[in-house]
């Protein structure tokens, strides 16, 4: 996946997202993060990327010009890239098929050439651009994971009081928060996003089991983790943990999870599906804890 940020501080970022986990999915070309300089598209004398706004107010206001112009590169690369490959498989394609083969494309049913030209990626299709905004939909795991279905993803830092709305308006397809609070730019929250979206990427955690069985998966909060020694300031290690009976440690896990997802974000388990034994077993609790 390919992760294109504009930005007022491109180190910022980049410093940011070369360590650990991400900087080595980097460097196995899993992931590529560009950071593009929005100041680098100010064509005006003193290089200014901002501007008061009209009707006064106080600070600053990032002008509409250089982001157009850095977004126009950004999105004019990646379609160059796109046709390339098109082109490319296209041709292995010519080379590889036999008569027979081509003549079944023109049976009932069989795919049509058209449709491999629309298919995301490879012609035509605007790349999605997010603009890291407080007044966006606030980000979360569902969201992570179909931006992380994306091949390409532009994310947009503002500065200062924001973005003339004028060039959002052109280029913006997704508003999104990473909570109600306002910071001083975008660029961590694009690199939230670009954590969280990263780390889904297939390959970019070295055991993709461990993506599945997390918090949030099915609304539920993943259950307590505990590692070697067995007893650490006379805590012990749950035993069922220690059982080697994976059927008595799942369950012991759901039931964690459950009772950890009541207890810290009783929201969540509203949109949980619980097997009618599940609640049962909740309704039997809470009966207990009234007692
Ligand atoms: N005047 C803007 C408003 O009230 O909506 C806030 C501007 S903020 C000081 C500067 C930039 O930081 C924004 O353009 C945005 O890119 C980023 N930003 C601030 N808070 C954010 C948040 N909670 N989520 C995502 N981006 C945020």
């Amino acid at each position: 996946m390919n992760f294109h940020i504009l930005t007022l501080f491109p180190e910022m970022v980049m410093n940011g997202l070369n360590t650990s986990i991400i900087g080595r999915a980097v460097n196995a070309g899993l992931l590529s993060i560009e950071a593009v300089n929005i100041r680098d598209y100010a064509f005006n004398k003193h290089q200014s990327v901002d501007d008061y706004p009209y009707g006064g107010g106080a600070g600053m206001l990032m002008q509409a010009e250089p982001v157009y112009l850095a977004w126009e590169a950004v999105e004019g690369k990646i379609q160059s890239r796109r046709s390339l490959s098109a082109e490319s498989d296209a041709a292995l394609t010519e080379q590889t098929e036999t008569p027979d083969q081509s003549g079944m494309l023109d049976q009932p049913g069989a795919p049509d050439q058209s449709e491999a030209a629309m298919r995301p990626g490879t012609s035509g299709k605007r790349t999605r651009v997010v603009y890291l905004s407080p007044q966006g939909d606030v980000f979360n795991q569902k969201m992570a994971e179909e931006f992380a279905q994306e091949e390409d993803l532009i994310l947009l830092c503002g500065h200062y009081e924001g973005i003339d709305e004028r060039v959002l308006e052109e280029v913006v397809t997704d508003y999104v928060s990473i909570g109600d609070y306002v910071l001083t730019g975008g660029e961590l929250p694009a690199m939230v996003m670009v954590d969280a979206i990263s780390r889904l990427v297939p390959g970019v955690l070295h055991n993709d089991v461990s993506a599945e069985f997390e918090s949030f998966q099915d609304n539920l909060l993943e259950y307590p983790q505990y590692s070697r020694p067995e007893e650490w300031h006379g805590k012990k290690v749950p035993p069922v943990l220690l059982s080697g009976h994976h059927a008595n440690i799942e369950k012991w896990r759901r039931e964690q999870s459950i009772l950890r997802t009541r207890e810290r974000r009783p929201d969540l388990l509203e949109k949980c599906e619980l097997t009618d034994k599940e609640k049962k077993w909740l309704e039997g609790l809470a009966i207990q804890e009234e007692i």
